[in-house]
């Protein structure tokens, strides 16, 4: 099937209030093209330089999100036009997004990603991390950028109701901290981003308002997945 079908089917299937970002890593411009011509405008990278690339070869109206790992020194290559990255996991990090921003005349908008899985590979906060950076003085002072809410992947396993409990619980801390840390300017939590090819019914049943699906609508991914 086509991607421009792929899309809108899985469009036409979503709740009005989930965003759908289209993970296009490993897949080159042209796929982006084809999504982007039949009217889509939210894509995801994992790879700064990927992202770059492609930002820089396709049109601008294209809200680029920054799904993966993120390391300090790549911040300058996106901060000119990143639309929300979605995998911020330290202060440090979040300290030099801020310079960076500053540096573009921007306020960049990120997510706290939280790690819920099992697997202890996966890069992410602890529940109490993401609330003591919330709960700053140095965020407190940071004047570009905002958190915009929460980011998480569940485990990769065929236990639905694992991962459904994985999701529950980033959903439950969101909810809390949407109160708790109400009075931070820099925290205005509207985005729930929780759900890949594998995995987004469930979190959508659970809450999400931001899906990230890659291989469901782009095919698979020519490596070796880690997932
Ligand atoms: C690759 C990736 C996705 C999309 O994965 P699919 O299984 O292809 O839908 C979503 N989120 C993150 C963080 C990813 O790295």
């Amino acid at each position: 099937m086509s991607i421009a079908k792929n899309l809108s089917q899985l469009k036409a299937s979503l709740p009005g209030h989930v965003t759908l970002v289209a993970v296009s890593k490993t897949h080159p411009a042209a796929s982006i093209r084809e999504a982007y011509d039949s009217g889509h405008r939210n894509f995801g990278e994992n790879k700064v330089q990927e992202m770059a690339a492609k930002a820089a070869a396709l049109p601008s109206d294209i809200h680029w999100h920054l799904i993966g790992h993120l390391q300090t020194n790549k911040v300058k290559q996106i901060a000119g036009f990143v639309h929300l990255i979605h995998s911020v996991d330290s202060l440090k990090l979040l300290q030099e997004i801020n310079k960076q921003a500053q540096k573009a005349g921007r306020v960049i908008d990120c997510l706290l990603q939280v790690h819920i899985a099992s697997e202890s590979t996966k890069f992410g906060l602890t529940a109490g991390e993401a609330e003591a950076l919330l709960g700053s003085e140095e965020l407190a002072g940071m004047q570009h950028v905002c958190i915009t809410g929460l980011m998480g992947m569940a485990t990769f396993t065929d236990n639905g109701e694992q991962v459904r409990g994985e999701f529950r619980s980033l959903r439950n801390m969101f909810i809390d901290w949407q109160k708790r840390f109400a009075h931070i300017p820099q925290w205005q939590p509207a985005i729930l981003s929780m759900g890949m090819s594998g995995d987004y019914h469930i979190a959508i049943e659970e809450g999400s308002t931001m899906v990230r699906v890659g291989s469901a609508i782009f095919g698979e991914r020519d490596y070796i997945q880690k997932h």
